[in-house]
């Protein structure tokens, strides 16, 4: 299910352009537009969930595969030492409402 007004489905659609570093039938991985680290990627699902707090039993994979890319490119770039992190709820500082795991590092 693809949402029209989701930045990250328009960035899947290839809609809006984005920095991509990964692509694959299920996820994405593209550089967050304002990085908060030296290194700052965006792993991304290709179905729309809007949040750590939709995810149901089916989605375990899912996770799976966003955690499995993320220390892929993490290898390939030689990332010793990162950070994976889900924003969950406005609260928890979700600022666009579709699941993403972001990957942070200081670099190698
Ligand atoms: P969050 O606060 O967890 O929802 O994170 C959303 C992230 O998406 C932020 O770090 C933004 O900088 C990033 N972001 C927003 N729009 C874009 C975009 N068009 N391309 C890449 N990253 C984006
Ligand atoms: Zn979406």
């Amino acid at each position: 299910m693809i949402f029209m007004d989701c930045i990250f489905c328009q960035i899947i659609n290839k809609e809006k352009t984005a920095d991509f570093i990964y692509e694959d039938e299920i996820v994405i991985a593209v550089k967050d537009i304002n990085p908060k680290a030296p290194f700052h990627l965006l792993i991304i699902p290709k179905k729309h969930i809007t949040s750590v707090r939709e995810l149901t039993e089916g989605d375990r994979q899912l996770i799976g595969d966003l955690i499995l890319t993320a220390k892929k490119i993490a290898e390939q770039n030689n990332l010793t030492g990162y950070k994976l992190l889900f924003n969950v709820g406005r609260r928890g500082g979700q600022i666009v409402d579709h699941i993403h795991l972001h990957l942070l590092s200081q670099g190698d």
